[in-house]
């Protein structure tokens, strides 16, 4: 009888977000469609591809089209289908098995997945449960003191919506001897960058997707930032066509229109904000939402006794939010949507919190 391997007989696979409930807040999605802004150039844009054709292997065009939008040279970038697809193929090539990769926690799980599917060694170093955040001096000494490879951590932090500021992360790449991994998945919604100072390091890929501020998750395409010499390993090693003629197409579009992207960053924000305020507020009523942390993103991350009950409950009234444990995390929606699930909280919180 086949038997899987030690590694594949205890592995759990992503648990994706649901997605039938009337309002989603829980995948950290943008609330608009690129298909209600490019419609048409869109359609004319596939209706012209040659689909019997094998893809542009690197994706000449929306690369591109992305070195535009953020200012980068094109040789630095590499598409992936996803980030997460980059995520994978840098935790497998630029580590070798039995390598030590540093994570944290709380942070984006892919991370030690790919990690330890791979066979690498991973460490998670967990964050200060007040604030959430990393010290980058403790960091630096323990990559320094431990052989650690690589390092890979979100900024800002899916899921605790914290940044860490520039000066800072530059602190760190200067002052460790490995790869440094920064994903940027939600910096259109902060000014902290690195981004402009990508071709001074050669020990630095910067991780940029489409899938949150620029609401495209469901063409999967991912975006990595890296000297010559790095994105020269990352598109030899990557699988020959691993983004699609359709993808690269939508992609090329939605990183053309870089003023239709600021006016939805913007109006995210701000939608983001009333949210924040309105969960502060609602956390001075009701102890039992212990802590609202602050967010440079489009996303409000709680800390609550309550969480399991306030999702389930949200959910029979159709709105999904995410549950992780001791936490919950909000996704800014429309300003429509985020008032029917403040309307929805203050009820649930009447129902199972004391109120002060
Ligand atoms: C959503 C997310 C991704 C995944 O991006 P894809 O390009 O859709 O694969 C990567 N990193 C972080 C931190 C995310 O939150």
């Amino acid at each position: 009888m086949y038997e899987l391997n030690r590694k594949l007989r205890k592995i759990e696979g992503y648990d994706p977000a649901a997605g039938t409930s009337k309002i989603v807040l829980d995948a950290n999605e943008s609330p608009f469609n690129i298909n209600d802004t490019f419609r048409e150039e869109i359609a004319e844009g596939v209706g012209k591809l040659a689909l019997n054709r094998y893809p542009d292997p690197y994706a000449t065009e929306a690369v591109k089209a992305f070195a535009k939008f953020y200012n980068v040279p094109e040789s630095f970038v590499t598409a992936g289908n996803g980030s997460d697809e980059l995520i994978s193929i840098i935790t497998s090539c630029f580590l070798e098995k039995g390598d030590k990769i540093l994570t944290l926690s709380p942070d984006f799980s892919m991370y030690a997945f790919y990690g330890k599917l791979y066979e690498t060694n991973v460490t998670v170093m967990q964050k200060d449960d007040i604030y959430n955040t990393f010290s980058v001096g403790k960091v630096i000494e323990h990559c320094n003191n431990n052989d650690i490879k690589a390092v890979i951590f979100s900024n800002p932090c899916n899921p605790t919506s914290l940044g860490i500021k520039r000066e800072e992360i530059i602190r760190l790449i200067k002052n460790v001897f490995c790869l440094v991994i920064i994903d940027e998945a939600y910096m259109d919604f902060w000014t902290e960058s690195i981004l402009p100072d990508i071709a001074q390091f050669d020990n630095v890929i910067v991780l940029k997707t489409l899938s949150k501020a620029l609401g495209a998750a469901g063409i999967r395409l991912g975006f990595a930032v890296a000297g010559e010499t790095i994105t020269g390993a990352l598109r030899a090693a990557k699988s020959p066509y691993n983004t699609d003629l359709l993808s690269q197409e939508i992609g090329r579009i939605v990183l053309s229109h870089p003023e239709t992207a600021k006016e939805n960053i913007n109006y995210i924000v701000t939608a983001r904000e009333k949210l924040q305020e309105e969960l502060v507020k609602l956390s001075d009523r009701y102890p039992c939402l212990d802590k609202v942390y602050d967010s440079v993103t489009n996303f409000v991350f709680i800390k609550t006794s309550k969480g399991l009950e306030i999702y389930e409950k949200l959910l029979t009234r159709g709105i999904s939010i995410r549950y992780m444990g001791i936490y919950i995390r909000i996704t800014s929606g429309t300003e429509e949507e985020n008032a029917e699930f403040i309307d929805a909280l203050k009820d649930i919180l009447a129902q199972i919190c004391e109120a002060e």
